[in-house]
């Protein structure tokens, strides 16, 4: 008989999760089966939770198990892969890419033009059990705090937008204090910037990053950037810019406060277009890079930085078992939350 396991699905198009039986998944040739043990919730899920624009854009077959962040073990092993044994804790790269393009040939994944993203395009990792190909899988050692585990996917969206750039000595502008800005806030301080400013509209968000350790958390609606910059001497402007708010306010901002020859590396998705000044742009000078996903070495850098002394754990506000993901849910859409972890175990 079909065995069957507990899976958060997107059961219909429309808003809402359903927790439900679905079989367990068998892998096939190259594949690993992965006992999940916790998983955390992404913006990316919050959105196909509430079925907004994107999510209709993007979920185009429910009903489908949903979520992407995720610690397991290996449970069980397809034919053709021989170098996982079972028992073995995992995370696992969120984008199954094609290994054939000119971008995975030249070992940038990141920018495949097949890309499909887990809990996306195909079944996820809100579930008991998660099939994914041997090659997405992340070797995490025994050594690291599950729980911070469990959202290595975001974590890699902050490594990869932060560590873009020499970090050493320079003064960081951080747009949007979400999850993924905040823990970027701490990357740039344990990578050795002087100063890194992070700005945002919600203030429970500002009072979690400092607690992650910036210099200065700024609510751009009732401060002004520039008074801060004067008084942590911040003369000439930002080295560096991060932008992660997806707001294009926020972006314009920042194009406003960077140093002639400085950098910025552009995270937050806008859900409409953004009317900028290109003169901002041109007459300071500025390097533009966008990002999308991370990169394969940003999950050796992510285990290493937290072995090194890196401390995670403060973002982590919500903790709950998967039984009571809308309680996961109404966390995150409240905008009082960091991240927020489900156990399955
Ligand atoms: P989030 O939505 O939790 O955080 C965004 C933050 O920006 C919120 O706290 C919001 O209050 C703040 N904000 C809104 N307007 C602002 C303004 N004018 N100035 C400053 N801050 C403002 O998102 P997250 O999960 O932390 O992710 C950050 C961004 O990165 C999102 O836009 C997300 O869609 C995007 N993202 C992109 C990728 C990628 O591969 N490019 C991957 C993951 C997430
Ligand atoms: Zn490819």
């Amino acid at each position: 008989m079909e065995r069957l396991m507990d899976a958060i699905v997107k059961p219909t198009a429309g808003p809402g999760l359903e927790l439900r039986k679905v079989p367990v998944p068998e892998p096939g040739f190259g594949e690993v089966r992965i006992k999940v043990h916790k998983t955390a919730i992404c913006g990316t899920d919050v959105h196909i939770y509430n079925w907004d624009p994107w999510a209709q854009e993007h979920i185009t077959h429910p009903p489908m198990t949903i979520g992407h962040e995720y610690v397991g073990e290996i449970d069980k092993i397809g034919e053709g892969v021989d170098h996982l044994v079972v028992g073995q804790r995992v995370s696992g790269e969120g984008h199954i890419t094609c290994h054939h393009c000119r971008n995975c040939r030249s070992g940038n994944i990141q920018w495949c033009k097949d890309t499909k993203g887990v809990g996306v395009d195909r079944d996820g990792a809100f579930a008991e059990y998660i099939v994914i190909p041997a090659i997405n899988v992340i070797e995490i050692d025994e050594s690291l705090d599950e729980d911070v585990v469990s959202f290595f996917d975001a974590f890699g969206n902050a490594t990869h937008t932060a560590l873009m750039w020499e970090m050493v000595a320079e003064d960081v502008l951080i747009t949007g204090a979400g999850p993924i800005g905040i823990i970027a806030g701490a990357i740039c301080k344990f990578a050795g910037a002087r100063r890194v400013v992070i700005t945002d509209i919600n203030d429970y968000r500002l009072d979690l990053a400092k607690k992650l350790g910036v210099d200065a958390a700024v609510n751009t609606a009732k401060e002004d950037l520039r008074e801060v910059m004067k008084q942590l001497h911040i003369v000439e402007g930002f080295d560096i810019g991060l932008e992660m708010s997806g707001a294009g306010a926020a972006l314009k901002q920042m194009f406003t406060v960077m140093r002639t020859g400085g950098k910025v590396s552009l995270l937050g998705i806008s859900n409409k277009p953004v009317e900028l000044n290109m003169n901002d742009i041109i007459g300071r000078g500025l390097t533009l890079q966008g990002i999308y996903g991370r990169k394969m070495d940003n999950w050796h850098q992510m285990s290493y930085m937290v072995q090194g002394g890196l401390d995670l754990t403060p973002v982590i506000t919500h903790r709950f078992h998967y039984t009571d993901f809308e309680k996961g849910f109404a966390a995150m859409n409240s905008g009082k939350s960091g991240k927020v972890v489900l156990s399955w175990v």
